[in-house]
């Protein structure tokens, strides 16, 4: 496929594998939570500029988002990175016991040092690619960040930062390589605080008016709406304030916050019109009064049939991921920590008969898998509403690790989570090649996309009225010190 001496696209990954290997080392031992990456988007910003990316910094208003551009003209593909951590999951990497490095610190427990790095990996090689051949077209990397519970995609698509991309790609850490059917739930985070009035519990109960109780009897609505809701949908709750813990004082404050998920953005809207309501009857029920914020949201991931079919001729062309036997000899041993009952869902996620003994990924797994088995949410659900958009699945863990779990972060620097990474790289960059040396995959790509969503008019979960939930300076400071 490439012309005469001309670098073909996976040896220009390959060409700086010891750069992005080192990237994705140095993420894992920062790791920062929702919108506090200053670090992180920083390592990559500095790789975007020594690259010789044009750079664009604090992308739609968030500090830690960061793009980088290069080539001239042509189509717009986009290649979409994460470097967001979760909290409590310090741990030791190469060891197969807990042991955290920060005991209660932030761990990378979704693999998303890896995600960022070989994104930008993928869009390096693209870059180098598109200089050698002299092919017009530009490719982008999106350093996304806040995607655990932040949906900073979706701030991103309200800010129009993707408005003129023809292409998205992106890929997620995973026991598994291949493309799998795009199963996400559109969801939407959303607080209910009521307010009551205060009173001495005992001596004047009938002047108090309760908040938790407004609270309770919102709960108590909500699950029995559950009998009456589609089968696919998800709600659940955490009680965030309870008014106190005085129980001789009516609660005159309370907030409870909801994350009401399903199948797609029009089903999960209608849903969260429902818990309105019985919000508003909780309210009347008790004589206090409610006023809800929504605070991040979602949109269901739309698939795109020509883009994965791509995709997965990418992936059947290069083979599975190649791992030897160290690789397997530690992934070995972090399934002994593992139930089977871990390792046996983790293939039938996949659509894959299970197999004892083979602790990494040694094939691409099919296509039409994972129906109705992938049910969290992700905000690259919301791009995918906006451009067509492809998303694969990269070996890099042993077969069974929990998502969010010490075992994932114990991995996350293993060299056999490097191959994996590699290995997604060099499918996306393919993938892309592909799409600027053939325009009409593009064309077909957006027929499909158009087809979709015909007659279903996106809207944001996000409101308007929203703002991402960026630190203060005074936070910022403690966040970047040492
Ligand atoms: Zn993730």
């Amino acid at each position: 496929m490439s012309a005469k001496n001309s670098p073909d696209i996976w040896n220009l990954v390959e060409a700086k594998r010891e750069t992005f290997f080192a990237l994705s080392d140095r993420i894992w031992e920062m790791p920062e939570l929702n919108y506090e990456e200053f670090r992180s988007v920083a390592e990559h910003a500095a790789i975007l500029e020594q690259q010789g990316f044009r750079v664009t910094h604090g992308v739609a208003d968030i500090p830690t988002a960061v793009m980088g551009e290069a080539g001239e003209g042509g189509p717009v593909i986009a290649i979409l990175g994460e470097y967001d951590a979760l909290p409590g999951l310090s741990q030791e990497a190469g060891i197969a016991e807990q042991r955290p490095v920060v005991p209660g610190g932030n761990g990378h427990g979704c693999g998303h040092n890896l995600l960022g790095s070989g994104a930008l990996m993928a869009a390096t090689a693209v870059k180098d690619y598109l200089e050698a051949h002299g092919l017009k077209g530009r490719v982008r990397y999106y350093g996304c960040p806040a995607e655990e519970g932040g949906s900073s995609k979706g701030f991103m698509v309200r800010a129009g930062v993707f408005d003129d991309v023809d292409i998205a790609i992106s890929w997620h850490p995973a026991p598994f390589a291949g493309v799998n059917n795009p199963i996400s739930l559109a969801c939407n985070e959303i607080n209910f605080h009521f307010t009551g009035r205060a009173s001495h519990a005992a001596a004047s109960p009938h002047l108090g008016r309760s908040a938790l109780d407004a609270v309770e009897l919102m709960n108590v609505g909500v699950n029995y709406m559950r009998e009456h809701m589609p089968s696919t949908a998800r709600i659940h709750y955490a009680v965030t304030d309870t008014g106190g813990s005085a129980p001789n004082v009516v609660q005159a404050n309370a907030t409870v916050r909801y994350l009401i998920r399903a199948r797609d953005l029009p089903e999960m809207q209608g849903l969260l019109r429902r818990v309105k309501k019985i919000a508003e009857g909780a309210a009347l029920m008790t004589e206090t009064s409610v006023r809800s914020e929504i605070v991040s949201g979602d949109a269901n991931l739309v698939g795109n049939t020509p883009l994965e079919q791509l995709m997965h001729r990418n992936l059947e062309r290069l083979g599975p991921p190649v791992f030897d036997e160290q690789d397997r000899a530690f992934a070995a041993k972090i399934q002994e920590t593992l139930t089977d009952e871990d390792i046996k869902s983790s293939f039938a996620r996949f659509g894959l008969k299970p197999r004892m003994g083979v602790p990494l990924c040694d094939t691409i797994f099919p296509p039409e898998s994972g129906d109705g088995t992938l049910v969290g949410s992700t905000d690259v659900g919301t791009v995918s509403w906006v451009v067509p958009t492809v998303q694969m699945r990269g070996a890099t863990y042993a077969i069974g690790t929990p998502g969010h779990s010490w075992q994932l972060v114990a991995q996350g620097k293993a060299p056999a989570a490097h191959k994996g990474m590699e290995h997604a790289a060099k499918v996306m960059a393919g993938t892309a090649v592909d799409l600027f040396r053939d325009p009409a995959l593009i064309e077909a790509a957006k027929a499909d996309f158009r087809d979709r969503l015909a007659g279903t008019p996106f809207v944001n979960p996000i409101p308007d009225d929203v703002d991402p939930p960026i630190p203060t300076k005074a936070r910022r400071a403690e966040s970047v010190a040492p």
